[in-house]
C-alpha cells in the first residue's frame, strides 16, 4: 500500500510537469504581475494548435517573449529559431489577455513548426502554409467568425494580387528575391492559394490538409528540406499527387492564382463545422 502510495504521487507530482504542452524560458525578463497573463495566452495557443492538427509537432514548445516598445499591436513581430524550435514573441504587454489571444502572430509561428526550414525558392511555401494554418486555427478556436475568416482570406489575397501586378518572375524566383524585392504579400498569399487549393482538392478525397499533416509530423518531420523533397513526402503520406501536381504549377507562375469565393466560403463552413 505504501508503494502504491509513493507511486502515485510520483506520478502526481512529476508526470505533469514531464508532459507539459508548453515552455516558457525568459520568465526571469518580464515582470512577476504579467507571468499569469502571458501564460494562459501561450497555453491558449498551443491548445488552439493542437485542436487544429490534433497533435504538437514537438512537446513541450519552447516560447521566449520580449516586451515590445511599439505598443501599435499586441504582437509586433514573432519569429521561429530553427537551432531549437523555439519561438520568439516581441509582445506589448500592455495590452490585455483577450488582445493577445486575438493576435495572429502566435498561431503563424506555432503553424511554422510543422513544417521544416526549407529552401530560399520555397519561402513562398512555409508562409503560405502558415498564413492559411492561422486562419483554420483561429476559426476553430472560435476567435473568428466564419465571415471574418472568408473576409481575411479574401482581403489577403487581394493584396497578394497587388504585389503580384509589380514582380512578373516566376514564384520561385520572386521567392529567392522576396526581402530584396520586398514581395512579402505575393509570397505569403501565393503560398496560402496553393495550400486552399490543395486542400479543397483533399477533401474531394475525403482527406483535408490537418489530416495530412499530422500525418507528416508523426513519420517525416525533419529540420531541413528542399521544397520538392517535402511536396514529394506529401503526396506519399497523402496517397495521391495532388501536392506535387499543384506545386509544379505554382512553382513557375508568373501570375497570382484565382481563388472563387464560393470556394473560400466552401472552406469556411467545413473547418466551422468540425
Ligand atoms: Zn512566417
Amino acid at each position: 500500500m505504501k508503494k502504491f502510495i509513493v507511486l502515485i504521487t510520483f506520478f502526481l507530482v512529476f508526470l505533469p510537469a514531464h508532459s507539459a504542452n508548453y515552455l516558457w524560458q525568459n520568465k526571469q525578463d518580464i515582470a512577476k504581475h504579467q507571468h499569469e497573463k502571458i501564460q494562459q495566452w501561450l497555453k491558449f495557443g498551443v491548445k488552439a494548435t493542437e485542436k487544429t492538427f490534433h497533435k504538437l509537432p514537438f512537446k513541450p514548445i519552447k516560447f521566449r517573449v520580449k516586451p515590445s516598445k511599439r505598443n501599435n499591436e499586441p504582437v509586433p513581430w514573432g519569429q521561429v529559431n530553427r537551432m531549437d524550435n523555439s519561438i520568439l514573441l516581441h509582445t506589448s504587454l500592455k495590452f490585455s489577455i483577450n488582445d493577445l489571444k486575438n493576435d495572429w502572430t502566435l498561431y503563424h509561428e506555432l503553424s511554422h513548426l510543422y513544417l521544416p526550414f526549407l529552401s530560399d525558392d520555397a519561402r513562398w511555401l512555409s508562409e503560405g502554409f502558415a498564413t492559411y494554418s492561422q486562419q483554420i486555427i483561429m476559426l476553430k478556436a472560435g476567435l473568428l467568425s466564419s465571415t471574418e475568416f472568408v473576409e481575411r482570406i479574401s482581403a489577403g489575397l487581394k493584396r497578394g494580387r497587388k504585389n503580384t501586378s509589380m514582380n512578373d518572375d516566376m514564384l520561385f524566383i520572386a521567392s529567392q528575391n522576396m526581402r530584396k524585392q520586398r514581395s512579402f504579400m505575393r509570397n505569403y498569399w501565393s503560398g496560402a492559394a496553393f495550400f486552399i487549393e490543395v486542400d479543397l482538392a483533399l477533401q474531394q478525397k475525403g482527406l483535408n490538409l490537418p489530416i495530412v499533416i499530422n500525418r507528416y509530423i508523426t513519420c517525416c518531420l525533419t529540420d531541413e528540406m528542399r521544397g520538392d523533397e517535402l511536396i514529394s513526402v506529401l503526396d506519399e503520406v497523402s496517397q495521391s499527387t495532388i501536392f506535387s501536381s499543384f506545386f509544379q504549377e505554382y512553382y513557375v507562375r508568373e501570375d497570382f492564382p484565382s481563388i472563387t469565393q464560393k470556394n473560400i466560403n466552401k472552406l469556411a463552413n467545413f473547418y466551422n463545422s468540425k
